[in-house]
């Protein structure tokens, strides 16, 4: 059986009190498998799923990261913050970040130094948007996040790395990239951190993919062969739909 990353990303959805019960549900239902599980919830419920998750196999992940240990930066969270809590990983430069925050590449790979200086993993998100795709960019895009986001991070460093592909164009729209060309793109990716690092990197990182993973598409997705888990956000917010994709048989 291939072992996955299976992730959940609940973006600005559930207040605490939903955020908990969801959790307890996932531990219990999730606890067999053997897949790597990490939940993202919104930063006011990370210490109450911190409580439910304690002790299980679901890791606990944020959503983002301030660039800075403290200071003066209203509305952003420390990694100090962040680790009294008990995360363990850090979701940086999800699209919507980079999109709807303008967070730049620069910007991205402070904060990934940063999380590796106070040892979380760090799930870097790229991808490209659909004019950049139909432009022909799309090499262009990945290569250039990549090569910034993980600007002075050592090969060592690279193994509390993962990246995750998410085509800005499938992110909660319901339409996937498609099996063939998700691969494609990590193949590409592996080539490049080859180029980066070593073969042995490339060959050792795990690449999620992201973008409207549903029940329906996880199985022809994670079989492909450069493909080793998900980043997963509407689908794992409902227990009918994050169950059977953690728990996916390939
Ligand atoms: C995400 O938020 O990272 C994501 C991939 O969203 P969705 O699964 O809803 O497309």
């Amino acid at each position: 059986m291939k072992h996955l990353y299976i992730a959940g990303n609940w973006k600005m959805h559930k207040t605490i009190e939903e955020a908990v019960s969801f959790a307890k549900i996932l531990r219990e239902r999730l606890s067999a498998t053997s897949h790597t599980l990490m939940v993202a919830p919104p930063f006011t419920a990370l210490a109450s799923v911190a409580q439910v998750l304690k002790g299980s196999n679901i890791r606990l992940g944020a959503q983002n990261m301030g660039q800075e240990e403290s200071g003066a930066h209203t509305g952003e969270i420390s990694p100090l913050m962040l680790k009294e809590i008990g995360v363990s990983t850090v979701i940086l430069g999800h699209s919507e970040r980079r999109h709807t925050y303008l967070e730049s590449n620069e910007l991205i790979n402070k904060k990934v130094l940063l999380a590796l200086k106070h040892n979380f993993e760090v799930i870097l998100c790229i991808g490209e948007t659909l004019a950049e795709r139909e432009s022909g960019k799309l090499e262009q895009v990945i290569h250039e996040q990549l090569e910034k986001g993980l600007a002075g991070v050592s090969k060592e460093a690279m193994r509390s790395i993962v990246i995750a592909y998410e085509p800005v164009w499938a992110i909660g729209t319901g339409k996937n990239a498609t099996p063939d060309d998700a691969e494609a793109v990590h193949v590409f990716i592996r080539n490049v951190l080859a180029k980066m690092y070593s073969d042995e990197v490339a060959k050792n990182t795990i690449i999620q993919y992201g973008g409207s993973v549903k029940p329906e598409n996880i199985q022809a997705l994670m079989s492909m062969p450069n493909i080793n888990g998900a980043l997963v956000g509407g689908a794992s917010l409902k227990e009918d739909q994050f169950v059977p994709i953690a728990t996916v048989v390939v």
